[in-house]
């Protein structure tokens, strides 16, 4: 198992190279949800320090269990957040890039009023109009970014999208590069408590296709640590 989470780690590395010929600084966030914390410890072995949860509790649970690594874990909540876990994430992570609602974004204003802190966040953008999936649209966006001006404890430090899902990722491009024109005219523009600094884009199925169409943060699972085991109901 450690053997092939470090091959997978290699070849991903390779590709990664491949698809990024100027060599421009790419974060990877290794996606452990539904894996144990065992997968965590040898991602952090092989110097992956990113660590990706999408479920509020599940992540909790892991924080805890590895709150004696909390120096070499960076955690990013990467999946949708309902308003009463906020109070499950906000001071443990170091980026929420699933921030998909005004009122997600009051309720880590309000949360992290009371903790005396500044959330760092990712705006979640549904780029492609999926019916099935979280996250302001496109021509939203700088209403948004307009009405979170006056917050004092939150920041959107970028955007995040999910590409449909295709058999060919060469159809996701199209979304990729909808989402990369959005951040570079979103960096020209100035609003309070906003910075176009991270572009988070990218899973195992497509990640080469976005790293071309200009992402610098993916999120890879299954091509790290092979096909997730089935959850249990
Ligand atoms: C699970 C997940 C990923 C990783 O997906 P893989 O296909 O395993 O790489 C990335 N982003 C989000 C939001 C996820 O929920």
């Amino acid at each position: 198992m450690n053997r092939t989470i470090k091959k997978n780690w290699i070849d991903t590395q390779e590709r990664i190279e491949k698809a990024n010929p100027d060599g421009k600084e790419i974060t990877v966030i290794a996606v452990t949800k539904t894996h144990g914390t065992e997968v965590i410890e040898k991602a952090l072995a092989l110097g992956l320090r990113e660590i990706g949860e999408n479920k509020a509790q599940e992540f909790v649970e892991k924080y805890e269990l590895l709150e004696s690594r909390k120096k070499d874990v960076h955690w990013h909540m990467i999946g949708h957040l309902q308003r009463n876990k906020v109070k499950y994430v906000v001071g443990k992570t170091k980026l929420i890039h699933s921030l998909d609602s005004m009122r997600l974004a009051k309720e880590i204003e309000k949360r992290g009023e009371s903790e005396g802190l500044t959330v760092d966040t990712l705006l979640q953008v549904n780029a492609a109009k999926e019916d099935a999936k979280y996250g302001i649209f496109l021509e939203d966006a700088r209403s948004f970014l307009k009405n979170i001006e006056s917050f004092k404890h939150l920041k959107i430090r970028g955007l995040m999208t999910m590409a449909p899902y295709y058999d060919d990722p060469e159809k996701t491009r199209e979304c990729f590069r909808k989402l990369k024109n959005l951040f570079e005219d979103l960096k020209k523009e100035d609003y309070n408590n906003v910075s176009m600094e991270y572009l988070s884009m990218g899973m195992s199925n497509d990640y080469e296709v976005a790293i071309e169409e200009g992402s610098n943060m993916i999120r890879l699972g299954r091509t790290l640590f092979g096909e997730r085991p089935k959850l249990k109901k």
